[in-house]
């Protein structure tokens, strides 16, 4: 079946009313038929509601709507994005093991990874985006994950994904992608190798900036990879706080169901039942929207590659790009989402452009249908001194957008008026 078919009908079954649109199953918890379906549910004797911190019909829509999408066995919704990679990582590592991750990834993975993961005795240990060579030389057995996005942001790079996951593999590792700004729908990181993909549900998903959500996806097959691999001894041992479950011994997708069983029930980031709702909605119209972001995102970027005052532009889909390659080959028919940035003169200038466009809202988010601009170095990277900024990709004349659903000739205008004011 084709993806876009699937975006409006896969994991949901029309209730006794025929509902056409998925219900909003706003409740905490489920009436058990009695004490032994109360304790079989417990047990996994049987699969069903228990409370909306496990588990949810809406939220189960959702869920598995994501997972034929992104070609996975299941998913697991969480409250943000954030949470998502959390558990990703959390359902691999513990203290005294290490995760080894792209330097380009977004802020807050940044600072999980590097700061947050090391109170908790995980340390993080960095490889170029551009160079997957440098993975070999950073694991030892106790790597758990391999981190990286598809799609970079802010840097806007693209990953050769089969380079990364590759290395990963040859030592049986675990690789977690964060697939959020390529979407399901451009790119697919399971086909190339990767075993978990984690997405905040919050950008191109809602696509309209409504809510918060996030959602992991555990590959077809990852069972094979887990049983007997001393690296993740706790999935094949028994978990003494789920009376001696060994996950590996399950019939069901062992990673989102760990992520379930253990780190929801424990940590509770669990998404709303009503974001559930808003991202089956975004969902159907997902590979729609996401192909207009990327031609018009084209289109901009062309424009700003003829500018006299636009030093560099980057964007996947350009030819003068050196992720084009790349694009070409992990994303369909080579689009490459909304997200693109320019380089203008300074710092100064950057303002002055920025404060100019009438179209673009100044806002710290992308995946939006209206457009947004953002200078990077006054807001999510203001901490960096200008070295540091260089290092990282972002210099203080960047300026990153999140292109929208608007006409791609207003959208083109408003930025050239900005340019010339
Ligand atoms: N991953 C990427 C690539 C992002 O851009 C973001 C947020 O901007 C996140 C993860 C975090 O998502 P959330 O804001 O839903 O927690």
């Amino acid at each position: 079946m084709d993806l876009q078919t699937k975006a409006l009908h896969s994991g949901y079954e029309k209730d006794s009313q025929g509902t056409m649109a998925v219900p909003i199953y706003m409740t905490t918890a489920y009436e058990f038929r009695d004490v032994e379906h109360a304790a079989n549910l417990f047990a996994l004797k049987e699969l069903g509601n228990i409370y909306t911190r496990l588990n949810n019909p809406t939220t189960d829509v959702f869920e598995k709507r994501f997972a034929e999408l992104e070609g996975g066995e299941a998913a697991i919704a969480t409250s943000s994005g954030m949470s998502a990679i959390f558990y990703a990582i959390a359902n691999a590592a513990e203290a005294g093991d290490n995760v080894v991750c792209a330097k380009q990834l977004y802020g807050g993975s940044l600072t999980l990874t590097a700061h947050t993961l090391k109170r908790f005795g995980i340390e993080a240990r960095f490889f170029d985006v551009h160079n997957p060579s440098e993975i070999e030389a950073l694991v030892d057995d106790k790597t758990k994950v391999v981190f990286f996005e598809s799609l970079t942001n802010p840097s806007i790079d693209v990953a050769d994904i089969e380079a990364i996951t590759s290395v990963a593999n040859k030592h049986g590792i675990l690789t977690v992608v964060d697939n959020t700004v390529a979407t399901p729908v451009l790119c697919r990181p399971f086909e190339f190798g990767a075993d978990i993909s984690v997405h905040s549900a919050s950008k191109y998903t809602t696509g309209q900036g409504l809510a918060i959500g996030g959602i992991l996806v555990e590959r077809k097959g990852l069972l094979e990879k887990l049983k007997g691999n001393p690296r993740y001894a706790h999935f094949n041992e028994p978990d003494a706080s789920y009376h001696g479950l060994v996950y590996v011994d399950v019939p069901l997708p062992p990673y989102t169901l760990r992520t379930r069983l253990s780190l929801l029930r424990d940590l509770g980031a669990v998404v709303s039942p009503f974001n559930s709702w808003l991202f089956i909605q975004g969902i159907e119209t997902l590979s729609l929207r996401i192909k207009e972001h990327s031609r018009n995102a084209l289109k901009l970027a062309t424009f700003l590659e003829s500018h006299p005052k636009v030093k560099k532009v980057n964007y996947p889909g350009l030819k003068s790009n050196s992720n084009y390659e790349n694009a070409q080959k992990y994303f369909d028919d080579g689009l490459a989402s909304g997200l693109l940035s320019f380089e203008v003169d300074s710092l100064e200038e950057a303002t002055k452009i920025v404060n100019a466009t009438k179209l673009y809202s100044l806002v710290v988010n992308i995946g939006d249908s209206k457009s947004i601009i953002t200078h990077p170095a006054s807001t999510t990277h203001q901490q960096l001194n200008e070295q540091e900024l260089i290092a990282c990709g972002v210099p203080s004349g960047l300026i990153r957008i999140s292109a929208g659903l608007e006409s791609a000739q207003d959208l083109i205008d408003d930025v050239k008026q900005a340019l010339e004011s």
